[in-house]
């Protein structure tokens, strides 16, 4: 592993404070506090609701940003194929985001640990990573997907979303940045034990 940076304040837009980034294979991987509807990225992912008709956190963040269009485009996307399953992504453009995209992916509630919670979860990030590279996307932004109301603990679903992409990264080329856009200093510290405790 090579480090890059650390608490970097000047790459990301938005009300970003701490950044740290790792190479793994071609690709970068960076972990940022910030406000993931400011990020200049090819695609920002949202912690959708099956029914993609928008709700709170980040979700309501990135529809409010993002403006009507989205939610006409998730109309027509359930109309076409209906809800989306956990664990299952699809795409719509950016609206008026600076994104070009917007991955929505479902994660899974947290029942406790023995629902396959952790295996939904991987897949989210597989997921929204292979429809990324299926539209040429090369700058990736995710939020820490289930951890709001979904319930998921931070500590245990920032293991399985760091090894994911990690493991993705590994296998995949095509993908030049993953950032994991974090909301609050918690959240990142939880994030970025993970990802120096690998030590790759
Ligand atoms: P879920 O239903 O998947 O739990 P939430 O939106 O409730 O989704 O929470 C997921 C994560 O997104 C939480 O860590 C929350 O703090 C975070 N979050 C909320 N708003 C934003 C935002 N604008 N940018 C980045 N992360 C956000």
């Amino acid at each position: 592993m090579q480090i890059l940076s650390n608490f970097s304040t000047i790459k990301y837009k938005g009300v970003n404070k701490m950044a740290f980034s790792v190479t793994i294979g071609k690709s970068k991987l960076t972990l940022v506090v910030g406000d993931i509807t400011k990020q200049e990225v090819d695609a920002v992912v949202n912690a959708a609701n099956s029914s993609l008709m928008g709700g709170g956190g980040v979700d309501g963040a990135i529809h409010r940003a993002a403006g009507p269009k989205l939610h006409e485009e998730c109309l027509e996307i359930v109309k076409k194929q209906g809800e989306c399953p956990t664990g299952e992504a699809v795409i719509t453009s950016g609206g008026n985001m600076p994104a070009k995209y917007v991955i929505h992916t479902v994660g899974p509630i947290w029942h406790g640990g023995s629902s396959n919670e952790p295996e939904l979860l991987a897949k989210c990030y597989e997921n929204s990573l292979k429809l990324a590279i299926k539209n040429n996307i090369k700058t990736i932004a995710f939020p820490s997907i289930s951890t709001g109301a979904y319930g998921y603990p931070v500590e245990k679903a920032a293991v399985v979303a760091i090894k994911s992409v990690k493991e993705f990264l590994e296998n995949n080329d095509g993908i030049d940045e993953v950032i994991f856009v974090l909301f609050n200093d918690a959240i990142y510290k939880s994030y970025e034990s993970v990802l120096k405790s690998l030590n790759l």
